[in-house]
């Protein structure tokens, strides 16, 4: 058995059936730019609060910031089982930035399926090359859950948007070149009324406010945004004017399952690394693993992250297919990332003090997971979701 079912250890017996050859060989290629090029930098990038161009480049030229997009455009033309594989890897490594999920299978699943040609030729390329970073900006300092409360108004002016408000808590918003923006063009209509704009964050009046400091993640930055008077062409508008709430709908099974695979592969990696640090560690003379209490919360947090695994390979295989629906995909966020957090603080606890040192990858894998929870739709915001389709 190739990849991860190896990587998963002794605990995950079920093998795993979805990847192909081209898969492994890919998973085995992001695996060693990850050990090379990523984890020796995460330090030093956590320092400084953002990651380096250079990192984008050079994950750009490696093929994997444009895996699944259409070779047209620069890409590889993979489908979604080589997202999958990077999200898994990065979720093993404890990378959790650089940001190239929201990038490369967020933003850009939206220009390439809405874009016009000449938007698609303009950032797409860029994208898989790593030149042009890019950031969403949904949230603002008074809604959050609440989409439809956004204020950021762009009102129209001849060829032109002039677009007045603010964001928070934006992903890449620092280090970004491109913001996919959330406006309002028709604020009367309320959801109907909102649109969609791909802003070149290099035009004037786009402002930067802090990188906010998190308590985890700290090598990716989450940027507060204010335009002021900031004139958008209206060619850059994504899809029709105030259609962007359909567009947003459209694109949310995806964000949701890539938060969702990247928890599934962060319970298999604590699980692996736990159980080898307790097979090590002594205390009152013998393995922390021999005593019951470990064995039965590692026996445990294996039950359900082999049950995971198995709901998850099918998940990632349906939306491979484009059958995945809203409902599921919420089902698939909220029970990974909840299984994520109960495994995360068990192994922090079966770590000991040095489950809490920043040193030891098991604390910094706590602190930055605990986001899942919180963004792409809160688990609350997907239980609404899923209990109104009952
Ligand atoms: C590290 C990080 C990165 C982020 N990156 C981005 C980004 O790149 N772009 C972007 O646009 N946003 C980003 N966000 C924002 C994120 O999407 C929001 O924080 C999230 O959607 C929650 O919104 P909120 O913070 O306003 O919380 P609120 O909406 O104020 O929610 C507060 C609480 O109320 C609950 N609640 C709200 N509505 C309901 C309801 N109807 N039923 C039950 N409970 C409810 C919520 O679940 C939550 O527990 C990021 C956030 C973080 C922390």
């Amino acid at each position: 058995m190739n990849g991860s079912s190896t990587r998963s250890g002794p605990a995950l017996r079920i093998p795993r059936t979805i990847f192909s050859e081209e898969h492994h060989a890919y998973r085995d290629m992001v695996r060693k730019f990850i050990a090379a090029e990523v984890t020796p930098f995460m330090a030093q990038w956590e320092e400084a609060g953002q990651t380096p161009r250079e990192i984008w480049l050079k994950a750009g030229a490696a093929g994997i910031l444009g895996a699944s997009l259409s070779e047209a455009y620069g890409g590889s033309g993979g489908d979604f089982l080589f997202d999958a594989v990077l999200l898994e890897e990065l979720g093993r490594a404890g990378a959790a930035a650089p940001a190239w999920d929201l990038h490369s299978h967020i933003v850009m699943p939206y220009i390439g399926r809405y874009g016009t040609e000449a938007q698609k030729q303009h950032w797409l390329p860029k994208m898989a090359s790593g030149e042009a970073i890019a950031s969403i900006g949904m949230t603002e300092p008074n809604s959050g859950s609440d989409v439809q409360g956004v204020r950021t108004s762009a009102v129209r002016d001849g060829d032109h948007y002039v677009v007045n408000g603010s964001k928070t808590f934006i992903t890449n918003g620092i280090i970004g070149d491109l913001i996919m923006l959330v406006v309002k063009t028709a604020p009367e209509l309320g959801a109907r009324g909102i649109s969609l704009l791909l802003v070149d964050t290099s035009t004037p009046g786009y402002r930067k406010g802090r990188n906010l400091k998190k308590v985890g993640n700290k090598a990716q930055d989450t940027a507060e945004l204010f335009f002021d008077d900031m004139r958008v062409p209206v060619s850059a508008r994504l899809g029709e004017e105030n259609a962007g709430w359909q567009m947003l709908m459209s694109e949310l099974v995806q964000e949701r399952l890539i938060v969702a695979v990247r928890a599934m592969a962060i319970c298999e990696q604590a699980l692996e690394s736990t159980t080898d640090y307790t097979k090590s560690r002594k205390a009152f003379g013998r393995s922390v693993f021999e005593f019951q209490n470990t064995r039965f919360k590692l026996a445990d947090m294996a039950t359900e992250t082999q049950i995971g695994r198995v709901f998850m390979d099918r998940c990632i295989e349906m939306h491979a297919r484009g059958e995945l629906d809203m409902h599921t995909a919420a089902m698939a966020k909220v029970w990974t990332t909840e299984l994520q957090d109960r495994v995360l603080d068990a192994c922090v606890q079966l770590h000991g003090g040095n489950g809490y040192m920043w040193e030891y990858p098991i604390a910094r894998a706590w602190a930055d997971a605990r986001v899942h929870r919180i963004y792409a739709g809160t688990n609350e915001i997907m239980r609404e979701i899923i209990g109104r389709q009952l």
